[in-house]
């Protein structure tokens, strides 16, 4: 494994502490100290923009143009969101009218939660991280960032440069592994944000426990993708193995297997065929256009998946551990018991399966864990339907594949298995903040309104 740097244990308790004084200073909260931090967020990707892309192809090779749309542009746009809207978003919130209440004016204050956690995942690293810190900071927090160790280039980059655009106790960053962060959970914290498998997130899970810190959980899983008969398969074709090769499969949202209809099952693998070819030219390896699995391990646990299906590879499935390579690979006739269906591959392998009808296919999703997204290709309106209404996932869209997060408006998030809350734009902003009730009780309503609450309880009181 590449070594990674790692902030000292015993620096993360003043590191706390700078945060915890930060907030309680009280200068994170006026609407204009958040819009300049988010502001500082948005230099800080922008002036070293190039950066950002270098640190993405030195950890995970990931092409330019990929990564410029799928990170640095979602990013930038979540952060623009709420540099707009933060005003609206942060205003009190009167309570539906009621005469009861009225006089007591019932208002809903949004107040920040304290100092953020935020845990993130070494595949889309600027996003998962950077992201939620925006929601964080409109929301008038203080946040600690732990990146992953596993993106390297990227920890170090995001160490070297929030000091630059953040004062010390505004925004940290605690680097490493496993020891920082079981260290870090010890602590309660105002909220904690973690990104990554359900096995950490059950670590984590505990420690908050024990804390009684709340926590949002984005996870992974398996997003069945479903092609009907009534599909442009062309478009299918495209849109899917695009997904499920992008960042070589290491994508929370990606299509991780096929339910195709078996009518139209052979036009579809034909289909993908031609992609495959137009995409890499069949020679995956060579193509400029495709990342790397982010360590030997991690490619060599894909390559095992990968030996033991009983499915047929009809496209790619050279396995290089050493040089973190796994072909984009699909894999028909895959069992529904098959190592490929046994865990989230995050990696660059299709798994095609065949169903009868879409009952069939809804009935396949539905036995397993609820996942982030399920995926319907179809130009059938009653089909639509039936599979937005029969299935639970925390997105479902129809005719595409991985773009959703990005999506300016809509909550990003998952259900069961594949985790719960929200990280973006007003979602994000929402999970950061604490929503404060507020009564204001004059004194003169004791005497005309609600003098029986006091003893005696004389029989008077009762009406
Ligand atoms: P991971 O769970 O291995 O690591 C994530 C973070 O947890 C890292 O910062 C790591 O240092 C820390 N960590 C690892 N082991 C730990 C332990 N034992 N105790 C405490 N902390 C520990 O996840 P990953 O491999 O970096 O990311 C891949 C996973 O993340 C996939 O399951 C993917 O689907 C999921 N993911 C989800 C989303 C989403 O938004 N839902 C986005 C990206 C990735």
């Amino acid at each position: 494994m590449t070594a990674f740097t790692s902030t000292p244990l015993e620096d993360i308790p003043e590191i706390r502490d700078a945060l915890l004084k930060g907030f309680d200073s009280g200068k994170t909260k006026p609407i204009k100290h958040r819009k300049e931090q988010l502001l500082q967020l948005a230099y800080l990707l922008k002036d070293n923009y190039q950066r950002f892309l270098d640190a993405l192809t030195k950890d995970l090779g990931r092409p330019a143009l990929e990564a410029d749309f799928m990170e640095m542009t979602s990013t930038l746009g979540d952060i623009h969101d709420s540099y707009n809207n933060v005003g609206k978003w942060a205003k009190d919130e009167k309570a539906p009218f009621s005469a009861l209440w009225y006089f007591m004016n019932p208002t809903v204050r949004k107040e920040p939660k304290g100092v953020v956690l935020i845990i993130g995942p070494f595949n889309f690293p600027i996003l998962c991280l950077l992201m939620p810190l925006a929601c964080a900071l409109a929301a008038g927090n203080t946040v600690l960032l732990k990146p992953s160790e596993l993106s390297t280039a990227m920890s170090d980059l995001i160490a070297e440069l929030v000091p630059k655009y953040f004062e010390p106790d505004v925004v940290r960053v605690v680097q490493g592994g496993i020891p920082q962060t079981t260290k870090l959970i010890e602590y309660p914290w105002g909220h904690i944000c973690y990104t990554g498998s359900p096995r950490v997130a059950r670590i984590i899970a505990h420690a908050a426990a024990n804390t009684l810190t709340p926590v949002t959980f984005e996870l992974g899983g398996k997003n069945p993708t479903i092609v009907d008969a009534k599909a442009d398969l062309k478009l299918a074709a495209r849109r899917i193995l695009w997904g499920r090769d992008v960042n070589a499969g290491q994508a929370c949202t990606a299509p991780e297997y096929v339910l195709v209809v078996r009518s139209v099952e052979e036009e579809f693998i034909k289909e993908l065929q031609n992609t495959y070819a137009s995409f890499y030219e069949n020679d995956p390896s060579g193509s400029k256009s495709f990342s790397r699995i982010i360590t030997p391990e991690h490619a060599s646990r894909i390559g095992n998946l990968l030996s033991e299906t009983k499915g047929k590879v009809i496209a790619g499935g050279e396995v290089d551990p050493e040089h973190k390579y796994i072909a984009p690979t699909i894999v028909r006739d895959v069992p529904p018991d098959d190592s490929l269906m046994s865990e989230e591959v995050f990696g660059p392998v299709l798994s095609i399966i065949p169903v009868n009808n879409i009952d069939e296919a809804i009935a396949f999703a539905n036995a397993r864990d609820q996942p982030l997204c399920v995926y319907i290709f179809t130009q059938d309106k009653n089909v639509k339907k039936k599979v937005i209404e029969n299935t639970r996932s925390g997105a479902v869209v129809v005719n595409d594949v991985v773009i959703h997060p990005a999506a300016t408006g809509l909550p990003f998030g998952g259900t069961g298995l594949s985790g719960y809350g929200s990280m973006t734009g007003k979602w994000g902003f929402n999970t950061f903040t604490l929503f404060r009730a507020l009564l204001d009780s004059p004194g003169w309503l004791d005497t005309l309104v609600l003098w029986p609450r006091f003893p005696p309880y004389t029989d008077d009181k009762y009406r």
